[in-house]
């Protein structure tokens, strides 16, 4: 029986986070010095994670993609990818990760059992990748998605950021490698997370929506086998973590370039595109140039709402569960985890988080998450 939610979406997709921490400091996505960790005793350990994902698979989730911080700096990343790709009934394992280590665990974690990768690179140039990712080099990345190509971890995905004045005169460059590489670029709007940093204007949502048919006087079930604690509030850590070196709100909103343009100025100059099946790239819009090898998407979560088929949860590296990327409320597990729960306790849990997941995100009503970083969040 499938995780099915109040707006009858079925859920079956898990983003596990797996660390807050990274090796690189993309400006939209983390400072550059005084990233925001959690202390690594709150960090699940690889056990506590297999055993939520196992919960999570036993009550029907299908898919696993473990992202971060950088998953692949996580020390014997292998070994946990072996232990979830051992999981029964697990049907499609996936990364998303920066690239820089893939070369080293590409061909390992196909034999684990890993499906498919999603590397992030948002700039073409070595110099630009200096200006963006402010650590690791672009010839590693490179390599590393030449290696998962190699190893079969396929169809590879090119995530990339496009922003204005950064590197948005190069996405005819990124759609050109489609022509030769069998590679699915796909072009990500920048998301507001921390956008109300330095500009009060902007409000935090911090609560999940009633469920679907809710009265005002009805005694609401939202979270009933939680408590007030264990519903983590965005608060707790607001204006804690825009630091020196990470792009502010002013700042993220300049930058900002809609999916429509991106189209628009690759048709320009290579020509129409037909729309393309992608079976693996979720909310993405796919459409390929005549003649290429690979696809060009578009997630465009800011000016298309997909919230209608939102199939997902996130677990954070420190153990709460999310529903919806861009509302703060969050589910703790590592306390339960922690006090000895059941696996029925657990799943219970699952069943609740899914129950309330919100029907859509309020990004045009002011909406903007500020309780933690992407890095912590995992994308
Ligand atoms: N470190 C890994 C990586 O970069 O692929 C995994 C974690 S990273 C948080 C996941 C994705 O989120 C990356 O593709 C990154 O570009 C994207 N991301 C981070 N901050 C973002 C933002 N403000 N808007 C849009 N995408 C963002
Ligand atoms: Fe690290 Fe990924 Fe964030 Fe870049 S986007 S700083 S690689 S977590």
């Amino acid at each position: 029986m499938p995780l099915i939610d109040s707006y009858n979406r079925t859920i079956d997709y898990l983003r596990v986070s797996v660390t807050d921490r990274c090796n690189f400091r993309c400006v939209y996505c983390m400072p550059e010095e005084g990233a925001p960790v959690a202390p690594r005793d709150e960090i699940l350990t690889y056990e506590e994670l297999e055993r939520l994902i196992r919960i999570a698979i036993e009550l029907g989730m299908t898919k696993i993609r473990l992202t971060g911080g950088e998953p692949l700096i996580r020390k014997d990343i292998l070994t946990l990818v072996q232990k979830i790709g051992a999981i029964p009934g697990l049907q499609d394992l996936s990364i998303t990760t920066n690239g820089y280590l893939l070369s080293r665990y590409a061909s390992d974690f196909a034999k684990a059992g890993m499906n498919r990768v999603n590397v992030s690179l948002d700039t073409l140039h070595p110099d630009r990748f200096t200006r963006i990712a402010r650590r690791g080099n672009l010839d590693e990345v490179l390599a590393g998605i030449y290696a998962a190509q190699e190893a079969g971890l396929t169809p590879v995905k090119i995530n990339c950021v496009a922003m204005r004045g950064w590197n948005d005169d190069e996405v005819v460059e990124f759609a050109k490698w489609t022509l030769e590489q069998p590679f699915d670029v796909r072009f990500i709007e920048l998301m507001p997370i921390n956008w109300s940093k330095g500009d009060d204007s902007m409000n935090s949502y911090y609560a999940l929506s009633a469920p679907q048919g809710y009265q005002p006087n009805q005694k609401i079930q939202l979270y009933a086998d939680t408590d007030a604690k264990s519903f983590h509030s965005a608060f707790r850590m607001k204006d804690t973590n825009l630091q020196a070196g990470q792009l502010d709100a002013r700042e993220l909103r300049r930058a900002f370039i809609s999916a429509q343009e991106i189209r628009k100025r690759i048709e320009a100059l290579l020509g129409a595109m037909e729309p393309a099946e992608v079976v693996t790239n979720g909310p993405a819009q796919s459409f390929r140039l005549p003649g290429a090898l690979g696809t060009v998407g578009f997630i465009s979560q800011i000016t298309n709402d997909m919230c209608v088929n939102c199939n997902r949860l996130r677990l954070t590296a420190d153990g709460y569960l999310r529903p919806c990327l861009m509302a703060d409320g969050e589910v703790d597990l590592r306390s339960l985890l922690r006090s000895g729960a059941s696996d029925d306790e657990i799943a219970e849990r699952f069943r609740v988080t899914v129950y309330h997941k919100p029907k859509e995100h309020r990004l045009e009503d002011g909406q903007a998450p500020v309780g933690r970083n992407m890095s912590q969040l995992g994308g």
